[in-house]
């Protein structure tokens, strides 16, 4: 790659998977760059509704608005992966994988950080926080409430 081929913005090499972008996924991954956590709202019954879908599982409209939450929630479910399933994980084994209870609803997983794997309970309080991995993308992860960065 020649020096001006790489955007000033670029982060390291990323080896893990990477969620391809579609017309209906890019508004959610367009706001988590922009350090939102963003889903469909139902204009039929006000579902929100994650994981991201053409149709309310509520009440089958297909209209919706991407609204903005909070980002707060609680650990609904955590395990510790020893094993790396792909060849970009194997650094970082062990990690956390968690399930999270959105206060505005959904579930979500992801990965709770900044606390060791294994300390990581079941209703914990957390925060999202936005981890830029490519100039595309960025995961929204989780750390417990209140801790600094
Ligand atoms: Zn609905």
């Amino acid at each position: 790659m020649t020096e001006s081929a790489k955007p000033e913005s670029a982060v390291p090499e990323y080896n893990k998977p990477l969620p391809v972008l579609t017309d209906e996924n890019r508004p959610f991954w367009d706001a988590c760059r922009s350090g939102r956590l963003s889903f469909q709202c139902c204009s039929g019954c006000g579902h929100l509704r994650y994981p991201i879908s053409p149709f309310c599982p509520e009440c089958l409209s297909a209209d919706f608005a991407w609204t903005p939450v909070s980002g707060r929630g609680t650990v609904f479910a955590s395990v510790v992966f020893h094993q790396a399933y792909h060849p970009g994980f194997k650094q970082e084994v062990p990690y956390n994988v968690a399930l999270i209870q959105l206060e505005e609803g959904p579930r979500m997983y992801s990965n709770v950080v900044g606390v060791p794997p294994r300390e990581v309970r079941v209703g914990d309080l957390v925060e999202v926080i936005f981890d830029p991995v490519t100039t595309e993308i960025t995961v929204p992860r989780f750390r417990p409430r209140g801790t600094a960065t």
